[in-house]
């Protein structure tokens, strides 16, 4: 086979799944005992392998360079010019990677900048767009196979990476492919394609005295301190998201013109659809309550739709 030219690359989604086993032997330094296991996805979105486990001190870089350099590992499965769409924990193998001819997608780093500018936000974009079925599976894993999800009896950990690969197969097997935006698919590629270039227009203006752009602020969830001031300009009474103009926000993807930043989003979705809503689901809510003394007593809500 031809390595010169590759027409048809495969696409390799990487991603580590963090385990915590009691116990584990002393000389594995980490704040907490865990065993990693990296896996590897290909499209049409099957796992191709689950390896592991890995000591908790390697970091995601180091255990792919281990993977990628085992002459009967994945490396058989692969061609030059295939495409490895990591997250910023594999910065430090993506030279390693592209040396052997293959291609890295990585989600920009902003390092001890505020913001990334919009081309590299719209370039993360086109990564994130792909990676999160790694991490959707990961949950699945998690919610159906309770055993990969609590603490190991550690006499269990000699069959540990047995398990993944077990749970792997019947994900493989019995799960339903992963896929979003199915039934709006053209409809989305095209838009990012056509908004990968455009600037964030907003951002450069003094949106003071403008009318119709809608200004709010947003805390961090990350950062206490932190407020996020989100710029939304609109078209009054429009259907439809070809009523939303331009937006811009403070934050590391503020500036993003390929869909936009949570807070954004956060603020659009309220304002357009979630205040209409008889109840706002909020994720997690159980969290909230669960220190206050006022509701030790549980009913079961009316509305909820969780009994
Ligand atoms: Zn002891
Ligand atoms: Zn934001």
């Amino acid at each position: 086979m031809s390595t010169s030219k590759n027409n048809n690359p495969k696409c390799c989604i990487c991603s580590k799944f963090i385990k915590k086993v009691p116990g584990v032997p002393k000389h594995i330094k980490s704040d907490e005992d865990a065993a990693e296991f990296s896996t590897i996805f290909d499209c049409p979105i099957i796992v191709v392998d689950m390896l592991g486990p890995y000591y908790a001190n390697l970091n995601d870089a180091a255990i792919m360079k281990e993977i990628i350099d085992s002459p009967d590992g994945i490396c058989n499965l692969l061609e030059p010019g295939d495409v490895f769409v990591v997250d910023r924990g594999f910065r430090d193998v993506q030279a390693h990677l592209e040396d052997k001819g293959y291609q890295v997608l990585m989600p920009a780093l902003k390092g001890k900048r505020n913001q990334l500018m919009t081309t590299e936000s719209n370039a993360s974009r086109y990564v994130t767009k792909i990676r999160w079925v790694v991490e959707a599976v990961h949950g699945m894993l998690k919610q159906k196979y309770h055993l990969l999800d609590q603490k190991f009896d550690n006499k269990m950990l000699p069959r540990v990476g047995s398990f993944y690969r077990i749970a792997s197969f019947l994900h493989n097997q019995y799960n339903k492919r992963l896929s979003s935006d199915a039934e709006y698919f053209d409809e989305i590629v095209e838009m990012m394609e056509s908004r990968n270039n455009t600037d964030n227009t907003l951002a450069e203006e003094f949106v003071k005295d403008q009318t119709n752009v809608l200004k709010a602020q947003v805390q961090s969830r990350h950062i206490g301190r932190k407020v996020y001031r989100c710029f939304i300009e609109y078209k009054p009474d429009t259907i439809g998201w070809s009523g939303i103009l331009r937006y811009c926000c403070e934050c590391a993807n503020g500036l993003r013109t390929i869909g936009c930043c949570s807070h954004v989003a956060a603020i659009i979705f309220y304002l357009a659809h979630a205040r209409y809503l008889a109840k706002i689901p909020r994720p997690a809510e159980i969290l909230n309550s669960l220190f206050n003394k006022d509701n030790i007593t549980t009913v079961i809500d009316e509305d909820s739709e969780e009994d």
